[in-house]
């Protein structure tokens, strides 16, 4: 490794590792082609620049992935080639992170840990680097959310990002009481396992408080590998349960997706072999006349936990709607029309999350969790009868045959609730 190098590389090499590959991995991250963000975004007029960042939820830094993770159904390639750059990133975050949703994050079909790259000035910057600009743009209630597998040769960043995110979060006590500010999620496997456990146990080393650590340290998935071979989100697996979260969408809002190819609308449905993403993804452009923008949903609100505590608290907000399309006036900003988009995958989604909620469901519920159901019923009635009458149009045979045993399972749990409570 060459010698000047070494100095930058000190954190990494003093606790981790760094082999010739490791090496020329950091080598590649940083030597990627840099994309100016904010002449891309402030190549859409003005007046529909606030449209697209309210839905903005995932800023993607860089593409490809040098993750690996076995699940993965993202077609990544694992090598990085691009990424926004470090200069017009921090001008884009001041002039307008505070606009963007509630939940942040620097990437989509990637790991945030890959995002590395040399500054105008030469020196060199990381993902903790990049979360520090990002930041102070912030209203109090954003976060940022990253999720990694920890690539190889990141692991002193990930305790530099713990390390401050402790540290910004001690400013306030309030904030520090919230385990889901900025909140860091790992995913875990054989490969990775001892790695991850490398981090935490350094953490501890580091003094950082246990209750940060085990609140901030939150676990996605550890599981076996050949389990995930198995079971995983593998489409074409012949022991793939299509009603399962085997079809589940790998998205997690509708809204506009950025990356350094450019700005998408994207919007969740179920995966299907015809869909194996689990999710519709259109090029936006600036010198189209009229923008087409998903209206923002994120998917936590509509996941089972989220979904069983509404019902519990009573709430309408129990089934997750049809994907809404904003069409707005490139050059006015002025919305033309608002159309909803027919999906039978999308539909498929939603009735496999009201499904999952009901699940969490104790088997006697208050009168005002009845209330929850009957509504849920009534939404969900409406959405199979429009489901059903897009079949002769709808060319996915997948999405039409899973359809019908969801719809099956859910009205058979739903009549089951509701006749308990009325007899
Ligand atoms: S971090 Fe994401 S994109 Fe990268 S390999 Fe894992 S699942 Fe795929």
């Amino acid at each position: 490794m060459p010698e000047s190098r070494q100095s930058d590389l000190t954190p990494q090499s003093n606790n981790f590792p760094i082999t010739d590959r490791i090496y020329s991995l950091i080598e590649m991250r940083r030597n990627r082609d840099p994309v100016d963000i904010l002449q891309m975004f402030e190549a859409f007029p003005e007046p529909v620049r606030q449209s697209l960042l309210k839905g903005m939820q995932h800023l993607q830094f860089t593409d490809g992935c040098t993750g690996g993770c076995p699940w993965c159904s993202f077609d990544v390639k694992r090598k990085i080639t691009s990424g926004f750059d470090f200069e017009s990133f921090t001008q884009f975050a001041t002039k307008y992170a505070k606009y963007l949703p509630e939940r942040v994050a620097l990437y989509w079909a990637s790991d945030p840990f890959d995002i590395s790259g040399n500054r105008q000035d030469g020196t060199s910057y990381d993902y903790d680097d990049v979360v520090s600009a990002l930041i102070p743009h912030l209203r109090r209630e954003q976060k940022i959310y990253t999720s990694t597998t920890v690539p190889k040769g990141t692991e002193a960043i990930v305790v530099k990002l713990l390390q401050h995110l402790q540290d910004v979060s001690k400013r306030d006590i309030t904030l520090y009481n919230d385990t889901s500010l900025h909140t860091v999620r790992f995913s875990i496997t054989d490969s990775n396992k001892e790695t991850v456990y490398s981090i935490k146990r350094q953490l501890y080393t580091l003094g950082l408080d246990a209750k940060y650590i085990e609140g901030q340290f939150r676990v996605a998935k550890e599981v076996n590998e050949e389990t995930i071979k198995k079971l995983g989100k593998f489409i074409r697996h012949p022991e793939r349960q299509v009603i399962s979260r085997d079809s589940m969408t790998v998205a997690c809002y509708d809204g506009v997706l950025t990356t350094p190819d450019g700005l998408y609308s994207i919007y969740m449905d179920m995966a299907t072999k015809n869909n194996p993403y689990g999710y519709g993804l259109k090029k936006l452009d600036p010198t189209d006349r009229v923008q087409e923008i998903p209206t923002y949903r994120d998917a936590l609100n509509y996941l089972s936990e989220s979904v069983a505590e509404k019902i519990l608290n009573g709430s309408e907000d129990v089934v997750m709607p049809a994907v809404e399309i904003d069409r707005k006036d490139t050059h006015s900003g002025e919305s033309l029309e608002t159309v909803v988009l027919p999906s039978l995958r999308r539909d498929a989604l939603t009735f496999f999350y009201a499904l999952t909620a009901l699940g969490l469901l104790p088997e006697s519920v208050s009168p005002q969790a009845q209330n929850s159901l009957r509504y849920m019923k009534t939404e969900l009635e409406k959405r199979y009868a429009i489901a059903t009458s897009q079949f002769s149009s709808e060319i996915d045979e997948e999405a039409k045959f899973v359809i019908k045993p969801l719809w099956k399972a859910l009205s058979e749990k739903l009549n089951a609730f509701l006749s308990s409570f009325d007899s």
